[in-house]
């Protein structure tokens, strides 16, 4: 039986390796990344797998991953997983995937492992799948509760660590609140992602293509109302991003760049010229090809008008 203090190690690494990975490569991580072992004492941890909802690595007795598989297309996901009124996360317990005995003993254990977690209030990772081989992490994970009833595990998923799990019980008005973070945290990674395939993962007005270099910027941001969906949204780098957002640059209804006024007068470096005044009445480079994809009218309308007005 691995001790506790093996247990504890394991999560302070690997979470660290997290950050790192994360700084890398952004907040969502491929499954070969995620995948990647980390060593503790010696010994080669694996702390991830996409093939099981719970992930227990094999010198540890509490769970260390749970994972909600990304949605397919036409496939409905494989559990009815939800927030509560309490503000948790709710984990359906696994069950057998077939009715022979071995099916039902993994099972068993595996949910044995997140009791385990529980009990002993280890902190685990929730791997949420925002589209096929992408995940994005939320860590530390603790297991709040454990109803064999409705055979539901609540995890918080607000990332704010045990301390303040001492507090949840007792806090009526954050409750809402925490589940309405979390989720808009899932929505954001399948908006990014969904504007990242419909653009090619390039930047619309300069078509850059990196990765690390690119976002999801909302063209009616969330303040305003805007949705997280692809119609509201455009890739930009992260210049252009700041430019557009601070009205440096608007996007007329018509997908051309508009440079405010002032910004063209100026002089300066090459970065100016060609950065931002050399767009300047071109159309964007990069539109999504499905038509479905691109950019909203009403959106775009609104967007300019707030240009206008604050140019
Ligand atoms: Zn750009």
């Amino acid at each position: 039986m691995a001790t506790q203090g093996f247990e504890e190690r394991v999560r302070t690494t690997y979470f660290d390796a997290l950050r790192r990975r994360q700084a890398l490569h952004g907040e969502v991580l491929p499954v070969e990344v995620a995948r990647e072992p980390v060593v503790v004492d010696g010994q080669i941890v694996k702390p991830f797998s996409h093939a099981s909802g719970i992930h227990k690595p094999e010198q540890l007795d509490a769970a260390l991953g749970i994972t909600t598989t990304p949605p397919k297309v036409r496939t409905p996901p494989p559990y009815d997983d939800r927030f509560g009124d309490d503000g948790m996360f709710r984990y359906h317990y696994r069950t057998p995937h077939k009715a022979t005995a071995r099916a039902r003993a993994t099972a068993a254990a595996d949910n044995e492992a997140v009791r385990v977690a529980y009990r002993r209030r280890l902190p685990l990772v929730y791997w949420f799948g925002v589209v096929p081989n992408l995940y994005r992490p939320f860590y530390p994970v603790y297991v709040f509760g454990d109803d064999p009833t409705a055979q539901e595990f609540s995890l918080d998923l607000t990332e704010l660590g045990a301390r303040h799990l001492d507090d949840l019980a007792a806090d009526e008005v954050s409750r809402q609140y925490r589940a309405q973070i979390v989720q808009a945290r899932m929505h954001q990674a399948r908006f990014r992602e969904a504007a990242l395939r419909a653009y090619r993962s390039c930047c619309a007005i300069c078509s850059l293509r990196r990765r690390e270099l690119v976002e999801a910027a909302h063209i009616v941001g969330d303040a305003d109302g805007g949705a997280p969906v692809v119609t509201n949204g455009l890739v930009l780098c992260k210049l252009h991003h700041a430019a557009f957002d601070r009205h440096i640059l608007g996007i007329r209804p018509d997908l051309h760049v508009v440079v405010r006024h002032d910004i063209l007068a100026e002089i300066d470096g090459p970065m100016l010229l060609h950065g931002l005044q050399g767009f300047h009445d071109q159309k964007l480079r990069i539109i999504p090809t499905r038509r479905t994809d691109r950019p909203g009218p009403d959106e775009l309308e609104r967007r300019w008008e707030r240009f206008r007005s604050a140019g």
